[in-house]
Order: structure tokens, then sequence, then C-alpha cells
């Protein structure tokens, strides 16, 4: 039977006529688009409005009865639906015959204000988020509704939606969009269907969608004052007034899926969206902070959602063989054929991870919370800060499930949440995770792994838990070997957060509240050969720059890191390092490598930096990446060192070489190794660098790019020739990059790098799409 035939065909005037016989409203009416039934909009001499609603032929009184009855329900405990006006004779269902003979139902309801979601064509994800909200408040409004004629067969029922599918899909004219339907019902059916099965049942409203929903789209100063907080779902404090105002039509009201409105709300929200699954995402957080999903419900959702797309394109599809003519049937139908392919492309478990995550608190609250509770000086990323809620290799997702491209972070050296170091770690906490006072063959072995990667002299490890820790460590080695306390350090260096490595760090010391450097300190200039005393063009830049060493007769140790890192990406000139090492030692001071960046393969070439430069250091620190975000620090030195440090006193660290540690760092290695990662950041490296350079030419901002395999720097200037820093428009570029989904950092004494250090999987495509975002961010 096709419903549309009996709709009915009264006139605006018709209308008018049986508002006054009937409900005693004189009105002018105006049609309102609807398909199935007649819909009026009312409007009083005195500017009241109502809307009149002619119901389908077809439509039987215990359905309408149903609706009424959930309007009656929901308006107990929420006012985003319209409630039914009875007659004049104080019915709430009236009959009207039409000259054809024909026999319909007439209602009057109240008038919701604001516009039709779908017609409103900025969506932010703030206004997604309300709409689930909303959707939740029905619900739960629905929750304990029941009505005997709700239980039908109706072919709009995602219940029976896999069935319906089946029995339609072969009607679909479109050759790909009938073989995408297929597939997908293939593997609704498998993966889904289970889930289905177990989900709660509810009176569901079952077309929330987006012209069923009304939004008010006022600015939010002509709002009531409840609106224009974040507390409140509805709304936002972002100008404009984001609240959804109601949900219409109750004509599809079916008892079925508890969260098919959640699923059918969302399934249209995604519609044109350039990231589905982020407006998905959006939904879902406004539904979860109203009501809680069951696992199984958060389980089998983005297959309802999938469901209901396959349920729109198979019905439309049947009536477009019944009325090919008929344009108003198939207004869903382009966004859907536009966005269902890219969501049968996402992985459904990176879907139900999304949403499942979709809990959380807003940003905005998230940070409110963080400021009550932590230091103010904890530093926060971005202008506008990122939340983020899941990690996988080089990217990282946000609450709303948008992807960003990290080209920062060099914790995660092999990857955020790799699988085989969690495994590795999640193993071993299964079964021990103890100190090293007790013996167990995974200290010793991490120790001979690591110790393997480097110089024969360099032996003996000492497992701490963090960069700071080990480079503690190193400077009472050092003590410990020499009896001296002077430290030479480099200039715009960084070394860890602790009292003593403040006093060793110029980027803090005279940074921003920071005391100048301690007398035991001796800063040597920063061998920088863009900005610094000696350049590029001078083949004796390293040795030049090292001369200063001398002015320090009495040092104990000697720290830098091999290619520092903090103090603006800066590749060492070459024989800097061997020609300081030499200074000191000759001196009879040690000389420390702080590896806590640098190590293990990013810069390419090698896998320390110190080779790069030919030297052995004493002590060698690493840190980050060794346990791609498991706390591990480790101190490497030679016997001689490690002798002198044993004067007595017991070393110990109670986190440090724990087995769990040593399990983590064990796993770092293989992964480094089996996935040729040196290599791989060589070859994507020089494919950045090339990328890079290319923007000299068409961006004056751009003074240098250097670097070494995922290790690199773009410097920005106001001007090539006095190299002044644009320290502001670095920011700029970051904060930019950020919106754009790319994340990147600034660094270097003025804080004018772009410092690029991704996680080592970063392919070339990545880079591909780094360069390209930055020349138009530039
Ligand atoms: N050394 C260097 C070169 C670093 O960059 C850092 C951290 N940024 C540290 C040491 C200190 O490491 P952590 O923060 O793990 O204590």
């Amino acid at each position: 039977m096709d419903v549309l035939q009996h709709a009915p065909a009264l006139t605006p005037a018709d209308a008018s006529q049986l508002a006054l016989r009937l409900f005693g409203v004189k009105a002018d009416a105006s049609p309102l688009p609807s398909e199935r039934d007649q819909n009026f909009a009312l409007l009083t001499p005195s500017a009241d409005r109502f809307v009149l609603k002619i119901a389908n032929s077809t439509d039987a009184l215990p359905l309408l009865e149903a609706q009424n009855a959930a309007l009656a329900h929901v308006s107990r405990t929420s006012t985003l639906c319209p409630r039914v006006i009875p007659t004049v004779n104080g019915e709430a269902i009236a009959t009207v015959d039409t000259s054809s003979g024909a026999h319909h139902f007439v209602r009057l309801f109240t008038w919701l204000p604001g516009v039709p979601l779908g017609t409103v064509a900025n969506q932010p994800p703030a206004l997604l988020d309300a709409l689930g909200a909303a959707v939740a408040e029905l619900d739960t409004a629905l929750e304990d509704f029941d009505h005997p004629a709700i239980h039908r067969e109706f072919y709009w029922d995602l219940a029976r939606g896999v069935s319906l599918c089946r029995e339609l899909a072969p009607s679909i004219a479109d050759e790909r969009m009938r073989a995408l339907v297929g597939g997908l019902l293939d593997r609704i059916e498998v993966q889904d269907a289970p889930r289905f099965a177990r989900l709660r049942r509810a009176a569901v409203h079952n077309d929330p969608n987006d012209y069923n929903v009304l939004v008010d789209l006022r600015p939010a100063a002509e709002l009531p004052p409840e609106g224009g907080s974040y507390t409140s779902p509805n709304h936002v404090a972002s100008g404009f007034s984001r609240k959804i105002t109601g949900i219409l039509d109750f004509g599809d009201i079916v008892h079925s899926y508890a969260i098919a409105d959640l699923a059918i709300a969302a399934a249209y929200a995604v519609l044109g969206k350039p990231d589905p699954l982020a407006a998905a995402v959006s939904v879902v957080r406004g539904y979860q902070r109203q009501r809680t999903l069951e696992d199984d419900e958060i389980a089998a959702l983005f297959g309802l959602i999938l469901l209901r797309l396959c349920t729109s394109v198979c019905v439309a599809a049947r009536q477009q063989r019944q009325r090919p003519d008929d344009e108003y049937l198939s207004v869903s139908q382009g966004p859907i054929a536009e966005t269902l392919p890219a969501l049968a492309a996402l992985d459904p478990a990176a879907v139900e991870s999304a949403f499942r995550l979709a809990r959380g608190r807003t940003p905005e609250e998230t940070l409110a919370a963080r400021r009550r509770v932590i230091g103010p000086n904890v530093s926060i990323a971005y202008r506008r800060p990122v939340k983020i809620v899941r990690g996988w290799m080089q990217y990282l997702y946000d609450e709303s499930g948008r992807q960003y491209l990290d080209a920062y972070n060099n914790v995660p050296h092999v990857g955020h949440s790799h699988p085989r170091v969690v495994r590795a770690a999640t193993e071993q906490m299964l079964v021990l995770n103890t100190n090293t006072r007790y013996l167990h063959d995974k200290l010793a072995m991490f120790a001979e792994r690591l110790t393997a990667t480097l110089p024969p002299q360099l032996r003996v490890c000492y497992f701490v838990n963090s960069g700071s820790e080990a480079n503690e460590l190193a400077l009472r080695l050092a003590r410990a070997h020499t009896h001296r306390r002077e430290v030479i350090v480099l200039d715009a260096a960084y070394h860890g957060n602790t009292t003593t490595l403040v006093d060793i760090s110029p980027y803090k010391f005279n940074g921003p509240g920071g005391e100048g450097a301690p007398p035991w300190v001796h800063v040597l200039p920063l061998p920088d050969t863009y900005r610094g005393k000696y350049k590029r063009d001078d083949p004796r830049a390293g040795e030049k720059y090292a001369e200063f060493a001398r002015y320090v007769t009495n040092p104990s140790a000697f720290i830098a890191e091999s290619a520092p890192s903090v103090a603006g990406q800066i590749i060492l000139p070459d024989r800097y390092l061997a020609s300081v090492y030499a200074i000191v030692r000759a001196a009879g001071g040690v000389c420390i490598a702080d590896e806590v960046q640098t190590a293990y393969g990013r810069m390419g070439t090698h896998f320390y930096a110190f080779e790069a430069q030919r030297v052995v250091p004493d002590i060698v620190v690493l840190g980050k990446p060794i346990g791609n975000g498991y706390p591990i620090g480790a101190v490497v030195t030679t016997r001689e060192i490690a002798a002198s440090f044993d004067n007595g006193m017991e070393f110990f660290s109670t986190f440090g070489g724990s087995t769990v540690a040593c399990a983590v760092g064990l796993a770092v290695l293989d992964v480094v190794e089996e996935e040729r990662l040196q290599d791989h950041a060589r070859e994507v490296g020089a494919i950045l660098v090339d990328r890079l350079r290319d923007l000299i030419g068409d961006h004056p901002l751009v003074g240098d790019i250097r670097g070494s395999g995922l290790f690199l720097g773009v410097e920005l200037v106001k001007d090539r020739a006095t190299l002044e820093p644009a320290t502001a428009e670095a920011s700029e570029v970051s904060n930019r990059m950020r919106e754009r989904g790319i994340l990147l950092g600034t660094d270097g004494p003025f804080h004018n790098v772009i410092k690029i250090r991704p996680p080592m999987p970063f392919t070339a495509e990545d880079a591909e799409h780094l360069a390209r975002t930055l020349a138009d961010v530039l």
C-alpha cells in the first residue's frame, strides 16, 4: 500500500474553516511540509500560533491516541514536544470527511518556536551535542510510557530493519549504492544483529531526523537568563543560542530499541558533514550527559546508525519505483549517497571506542575542573586547548572523534598505544610488578639489550623514572667520580625539573621566574650556526664554539643534548662535541650526553645523536622514548664511573627498573628494531625536509629549516638579514596548525622555532600533508 495516495488534500481555506469550527480558533492557515499527513501553521490575529494536523486516512485511531498519550506523558517532564489542544467539544481527536469521501482525523497542537535543524547550515559540535541532549531528554521522558498501539509492525522500526532492507535492497536502482547497502547488511547481520538482540526496549519517537528537530537561533543576548551557560546542556555561551526547542511528529512512534532515537538522530546529523564520525560523537556525547547508555547499546549504536541509513535508501527506492516523479521522497538520498560510503569505510571498533569515550566532560568543563585542582603554571598547549581522549600511532583524537596528526610528541616513539608495548605492559602487570631488590630476568635482559645499542665502553645501567631523575643521577655519578661540583652547560638548555636541574638549565634560570646561574654553573654559547657567532659557512665553527669550554678550569661535568632540542632543534656543527669533550676531559671532567629527546633512531642517520658527532660520552642519559610513554629513565655509564659511585651509599629508585618498566623497555626496543624505525625516520625525514625547504622561496617568514631524521625545526624570522625572531607569528602558526588538525610546538630561546618531532610511524603522506598545511597557514 502506498500511504501517500491517502494523504489529505485540504486547501488553506479548508484548514482555516476547520480550525474555527472544531477548535474555535480564528486563524490564517499556511501549509507546512509533510510527507504523509497535512499540516498547517495557524496564525491568529493576536499572533498566537498553532499547528493543525490532518492525518493520513490510513492512520488508525488507536495509533493517534497512542501519540497523544505519549505527548501528554512527555509534557509532564519536558517542554520539548507540542501539547494537544482539545476541540470545543472536549475531544482530543476530531473527525472530518472530505468531499472525496475519505475519512481524516484532525488534531490541534501548540506551536513550538525555532527552525528545523535541517535548515541550519552551520552545525557546530555544540549544536549536535545539544541535539543529543534533547533526544536523551525525550527518551528519559518516554521511559515509563507504554500503549498497546505502539507494539506494532512498522517498516521504520529498526528492530525489523535488517529483514526489511533485505527485501527491498534489490530495488535500489543505483548499482554502487545497491552493492554498498548489500555489503553493510552482510556486516550488520553477522556483527551487529547478535548485539541488537540484547538491547533493552522502550517506547521511542523513532524519527528525530533533522527536519523534526527545531533549533532556536536567536543571539544569546536575547535568550532567557538560563540560556548561556555550559551547565545547561541545551545551550552554549558562544554568541548564538544553540538551543534545541522542539522535537516534532510522533507519527512513527513504536516500541523498539531504547536507543533507536539516538541512532536515528545521529544518522541524520552526520549527513553532509566533513567529519561524520566527529558529528556522531558530538550527538552521542550530548546524549550521554543526560542519559546513561548500557555497554551493549554503545556497541550496537554504529550498526543501528548504518541500518537506519540503509533503511532510508531502501524505502526511498521502493517509493521511487512507485512514484518516479516525486522529488520530496528523495530529499535525504543525496546526502546519504555522499556520506554512507564514508561511514562504511570507518573501522567499527574505532567508532565504538569513540562512542564509549564520548561520555566525558566537555573541554570547557575539563579546563575548569583542572584550573580548580592543578597548579596554575602547569601549562596547556594552544590558545584553544585540545582535549585528547585516544591515541593511535602518529594520531591523536579529541573528544569529538576528530583526528589530529601528532607532529610534536617524541615520547610515544614507536606510536601512541602501540599494541606490542601495551601488551607487554599488560601481560607483565598481570603477573608481577616489583622492584630491583629481587632477582628477575627482565632487568638484566633490558640492560643487556639497551647497552648493546651503545658503544662498548658504556655497559653499566641504572634505571629510574624520568629524564629529570636520570640527569640528577648523572650529575651525582660525575661528582662521585671527579669529587668536584662545577658543571658546564650550553646556553638555552633544559635538563629537567628538579632543583639541581633548574640550576643547570639556562632555559629555566634565565627565563621567567628564573634567578640566574648559580656560581658553580658555567654557560657556553649555543653552537647555533644560524643565529650564533660562527655560521654554517665557517668550516671551523665547531672547534671555535668549543673553545669557550677552556674558561672552566675544574669541571665536574659537561652536560649537553647531543642535538639541542629545547634550544631550538639545533644540529651541532661538525667536531663540536669532539672538541669540547677533549677540553673537558683534559681538565678532569666527564662528559654527559643528554639523549632524552634524541635517542633510538630519531635522527635517522644514527641510533643516538652523539654518534653523528663521532664521540663516546662517559655518561648517557635516556628518558622519554625508551618507555614509549611508560615512565622510564636510564643512565648508562662506564665501569670506572660506576665504581666511583659505589662508595658505600646504596642507590635505589622504587619504580626504576620495575618488572613492568623492563618489559615495556624490551618491547620498545623490539619494535624499534623490527619496524626499522631509524631507517624510516631517515627516509621520511628527508622527504619532509625537502618539502619544508620548498617553503623558503615563497614565505619570507621562514628563515631556516634544519634537522635530521624526524628531529626538525623551522625557524621563523621577521627579517632574514637581521634574523629578528618572529615569535608571535610562530605561536600563531602553531595555533592555526592545531585548528587544522596538526599538532606542533614552538621552542628555542625566542620561541620562534617550530618543533617537528613526531612519533616515528609518521609517514611520507603525513609529511606531505604537514608541509602543504604549513604552506597554507604561512
Ligand atoms: N632532558 C631533556 C633534554 C628534556 O627535554 C627533558 C624534558 N623535556 C628532560 C631532560 C627531563 O625529562 P622529564 O620531563 O622526563 O623529567
